[in-house]
């Protein structure tokens, strides 16, 4: 049908995770807004926006994004962010090998088998200094029921495709 609230169409909250720094909030910016700031602030507890993205199949999702800190100390409020998650969206950077064991354990901690969880290598565009190398990455997320994808929200590499392939996977409701 063409009616504003179609049946199908679907409401998705979606949690950021990751250590500090790895381009969290530049990766919901430049999904939400189609920009890059290189100067953006640190993100303190955690921001929400939303966004509606359109399916081939003329499905619309509408995605509620909840960008948290990935500081240590706001830790305890991660499932607050958590409840209600059809998503998570954990993040390293491909030139950190911290941030990405950093990865493992926000895996490990909040991984649901409820929800789609998504890894994400940001900072793509900086492949010269890349220390996470792919393969191990895929492998990871293969063991782990994860998608992989490498994104930069600096070229806007991947990044629909992050919330595309996202959206393909979120539970249909049962008509
Ligand atoms: P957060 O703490 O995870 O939310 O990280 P931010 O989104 O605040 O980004 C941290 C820093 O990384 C900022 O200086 C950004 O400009 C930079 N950054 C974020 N994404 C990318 C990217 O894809 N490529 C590059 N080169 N830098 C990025
Ligand atoms: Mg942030």
């Amino acid at each position: 049908s063409s009616s504003a609230t179609d049946s199908k169409d679907l409401r998705a909250k979606l949690v950021l995770l990751g250590d500090s720094g790895v381009g969290k909030s530049c990766i919901v910016l430049r999904f939400v807004r189609g920009q890059f700031d290189p100067t953006s602030k640190v993100t303190v507890g955690a921001s929400f926006l939303s966004q509606t993205l359109a399916l081939e199949d003329s499905t619309i999702v509408k995605f509620e994004i909840w960008d948290t800190a990935g500081q240590e100390r706001y830790a305890a409020l991660a499932p607050l962010y958590y409840r209600g998650a059809a998503a998570a969206i954990v993040v390293y950077d491909i030139t950190s090998p911290d941030s990405f064991s950093k990865a493992q354990y926000w895996v490990k901690k909040h991984g649901s088998p409820g929800i789609v969880m998504v890894l994400v290598g940001n900072k793509a565009d900086l492949h010269e200094n890349r220390s996470v190398s792919s393969q191990d990455a895929q492998e990871y997320a293969e063991k782990n029921n994860m998608f992989f994808i490498e994104t930069s929200a600096k070229t806007a590499d991947n990044i629909n495709q992050l919330f595309e392939e996202i959206a393909k996977r979120l539970p249909r409701p049962t008509a």
